[in-house]
């Protein structure tokens, strides 16, 4: 199971997805990257403000 950095709520990769995707938790709205397909892993995009 993977879960979001933020919000540590199960989160489901698109089914097409690959490495450098970007995608939204559908629960936090946290913009995460995917940075590992197998195994699958994120990473919260940190915006620079
Ligand atoms: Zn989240």
């Amino acid at each position: 199971m993977l879960s979001c950095p933020e919000c540590q709520k199960e989160i489901k990769l698109p089914e097409k997805c690959k490495k450098g995707d970007i995608f939204e938790c559908e629960n936090c709205g946290a913009e995460l990257e995917i940075i590992s397909v197998d195994p699958q892993k994120v990473e919260i995009i940190l915006e620079e403000k």
